[in-house]
């Protein structure tokens, strides 16, 4: 079987010389594949111009709830995917991570919908205000950018490594052309296969090579960003590249590293930190067989407790069973092919010239269900590098495979000392129950790695481990580790925007950003805001109140009902050496009045008050002073209809929108005392 590239719409079989994938464990002939004679330059245009403009015109809930009936779609078709996953040396927990957790991606990106507004563009951080007068200022949008992501993926995880780059750049509206890494693509292909068969993305919003790149990146341009997972060599090589240079192309890249895990001085033989300690070693060793960019390659201990520690972790590798993971019992599958165990066995022989071997044997396993020659298994190898400050190397090489490294430390600032020679990692992990040990380790060690786990004994039931990634944080690390930052929820989307500078008056702003700015003209409405349905209202529009004088009467009644009776309300022989003149009134009446203020009593389309963001008390409030409270629509974020279940609470079914509002209380002076931003939801007109 051959497999194909789906480019321009079709699905292509390559031409010229063909690769040769092979079933990890038994070494058959899966299929062949070929890039050759693909046009790339075509299928960048293609992504730009049919795949961009559909995507990019979709508002931000459109595109999350698309990435949601997608990975829907994908969970049901899930296990099509692990039939073919196994063929990767992967088990079915190896399976989970790379299939379900790729799915699950899709998912959180898809909730990022709820944060990111209700546009195609987002509107980035508070306005920046900048004249005194108060005509002139400043905001930040991120539009979408009008190329092509392309995303350049090692093989280790072909499902996962394409859906958790695919999710974030489609939610940002951007297409991509995936590229796997070419010995496990198969596995890409079939669930590229399932996405294509789906029609939920619109026409050109996903392509992809199965085989070389070949010169793909000679013709991406400025608008373009290009993505890289794989070894540190590839990846410096890549971002390099000439045209990468030449167009200033966005590079991000996610390379090897070394990753370390930490002891913590308290976690002895005996205390659930050390046990914990020993099953995350054992865990990240043997999952996925060591082929995890983030799995843990340096071991840091005690110089006490090394021996113990040896021990502990020699067992617990004894006890995983190696082999086929498709046979009964298997914890440990192949590597995802003889030229990756080669490369392990090579990697292993410089490892070695710095330590010693104590647990396993690189030319030799035994294997249930499978021949050990003809898959590409190997066993676990746990090295003792006795003097790390001298034998450098296992702070430089990595032997992509389930393979790590012990080594004594002094005291904790040695052992993040001996972290850094690592020269940037993904992550790091201190396995302690004693808070000042991790925050020693965390605070010294941080700046030279991507993401810290503190391992402790009342978080191991929920713990997702050291060598997860979650998809709404950032992953990612600084020097070797690539110096990339993927995922972290918003943070991102925000790679395949460009952020602009915007500069006008709050009125053209407002326009702009479609979220009224303070300051901008207001269109003051007849009929109450509270009157309207959500599709009837207008950013801008505001309702000017009725008045209410403020009296002593009103504060001590306040004191009464609510128990506040702060002494700056009600004693008005402790003022001295405050900045209050008087009894002032409390701000929580002032935002309660103003309530009273705005609200329109009757029932009508406004569903519900469900908060105040932003609230600010801005100047006191004294008995005398009168209020008024200008009320306008600052921003509108539509809602999807929720599904109606049985158990859904009364309501459920209402079509909605929340408005937010601009609650901008002023005394008699036109100062502002109080202001705050409520969040109503808003019944639609359309209940459809
Ligand atoms: P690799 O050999 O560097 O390959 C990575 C990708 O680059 C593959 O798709 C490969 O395609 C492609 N590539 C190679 N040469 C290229 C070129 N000249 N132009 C364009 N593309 C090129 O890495 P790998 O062996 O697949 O993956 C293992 C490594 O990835 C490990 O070192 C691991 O630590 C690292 N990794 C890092 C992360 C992370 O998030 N930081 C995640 C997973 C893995 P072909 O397969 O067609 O050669």
């Amino acid at each position: 079987m051959q497999l194909h590239n789906y480019i321009a719409g079709q699905w292509v079989a390559g031409t010229g010389k063909q690769a040769e994938l092979t079933d990890a464990s038994t070494g058959e002939l899966i299929a062949t594949t070929s890039s050759g004679g693909l046009d790339f330059d075509a299928m960048l245009k293609y992504g730009r111009e049919i795949g961009g403009p559909p995507l990019r015109k979709m508002t931000f809930p459109e595109r999350g709830r698309m990435l949601k009936a997608l990975a829907l779609y994908l969970m049901d078709r899930k296990e099509e995917f692990y039939q073919v996953s196994y063929k990767t040396g992967a088990t079915k927990a190896d399976s989970w991570v790379d299939i379900e957790g790729g799915i699950g991606n899709v998912f959180a990106n898809a909730s990022l919908r709820k944060q990111l507004g209700n546009m195609p563009f987002y509107v980035d951080g508070p306005p920046v205000l900048t004249s005194r007068g108060g005509t002139f200022m400043g905001h930040h949008i991120m539009v979408p950018k009008e190329g092509v992501a392309v995303h350049i993926n090692a093989f280790n995880f072909p499902i996962w490594g394409m859906l958790e780059k695919c999710a974030v750049n489609w939610m940002a509206g951007m297409p991509a052309v995936v590229k796997p890494a070419t010995v496990t693509s198969y596995l890409t292909e079939s669930m590229v296969k399932a996405i294509i068969e789906s029609k939920i993305l619109p026409e050109g919003a996903l392509q992809l090579i199965v085989g070389s790149a070949g010169d793909l990146l000679d013709h991406v341009d400025s608008q373009d960003v290009v993505t890289f997972t794989g070894s540190a060599t590839t990846g410096r090589m890549l971002k390099v590249h000439p045209r990468i240079i030449a167009e200033s192309v966005p590079f991000n890249m996610e390379a090897d590293s070394l990753n370390s895990i930490v002891l913590g001085p308290d976690a002895v033989p005996g205390t659930p930190e050390f046990d914990l300690f020993v099953k995350e070693v054992g865990r990240e060793m043997t999952l996925k067989c060591g082929q995890r960019c983030t799995g843990v390659r340096r071991i840091l201990v005690p110089e006490k407790l090394v021996e113990d520690v040896q021990i502990a972790i020699g067992k617990r590798l004894g006890g995983t069973v190696i082999g086929d993971p498709r046979a009964e019992g298997v914890r440990m599958g192949a590597l995802a092919g003889p030229t990756q165990r080669k490369e392990v066995r090579e990697q292993l022989a410089k490892l070695m010239k710095g330590s010693e071997l104590v647990y396993g044997d690189p030319q030799q396993v035994s294997v249930t269900g499978a021949d050990a020659e003809k898959g590409a298994f190997i066993s676990p190898i746990l090295l003792l590098n006795k003097d790390p400050w001298k034998n450098r190397v296992s702070h430089e090489v990595e032997a992509f495979g389930p393979v790590s490294t012990l080594m004594p430390y002094t005291d904790l600032d040695d052992a993040i000392a001996i972290s850094k020679l690592g020269k940037g990692s993904l992550v790091a992990t201190i396995a302690t129950y004693d808070n000042k040990h991790a925050q020693q380790f965390v605070w010294g060690a941080a700046n030279h790695h991507g993401r810290m786990l503190v391992l402790d004994r009342d978080m191991a039931k929920e713990n997702t481990g050291h060598g997860s990634p979650l998809a709404t944080l950032v992953h990612g690390g600084p020097g070797r580790a690539g110096g990339g930052e993927e995922m972290g929820g918003k943070r991102g989307v925000l790679h395949y925007l460009q952020r602009t500078a915007i500069q006008g008056t709050p009125t053209a702003i407002t326009a702009l950003t479609q979220q009224y700015q303070q300051g901008a003209k207001q269109n003051i409405t007849a009929k109450h805001s509270f009157r309207m349905h959500f599709e009837e209202l207008n950013v801008g529009d505001t309702v000017i109140t009725e008045k209410h004088t403020v009296t002593l009467d009103d504060i001590d009644k306040f004191a009464d009902l609510s128990g506040d009776k702060f002494y700056a309300h009600m004693d008005e022989n402790a003022l001295d050496g405050t900045i209050f003149t008087g009894r002032v009134a409390h701000g929580y009446f002032i935002l309660s009045r103003a309530a009273g203020l705005f609200v329109d009593p009757p029932k009508g389309p406004v569903l519900l008050n469900y908060g105040i963001e932003e609230a600010r008390f801005t100047k006191p409030v004294y008995p005398g002073a009168t209020i008024q409270v200008k009320f306008t629509v600052k921003e509108k974020v539509d809602q999807e209809k929720k599904e109606l279940k049985e158990d859904s609470p009364k309501g459920t079914d209402i079509a909605s929108g929340i408005v937010k509002f601009l609650v901008d209380v002023v005394d008699e002076t036109g100062e502002t005392v109080a202001i705050a931003t409520i969040l109503t939801m808003v019944r639609k007109l359309d209940q459809g």
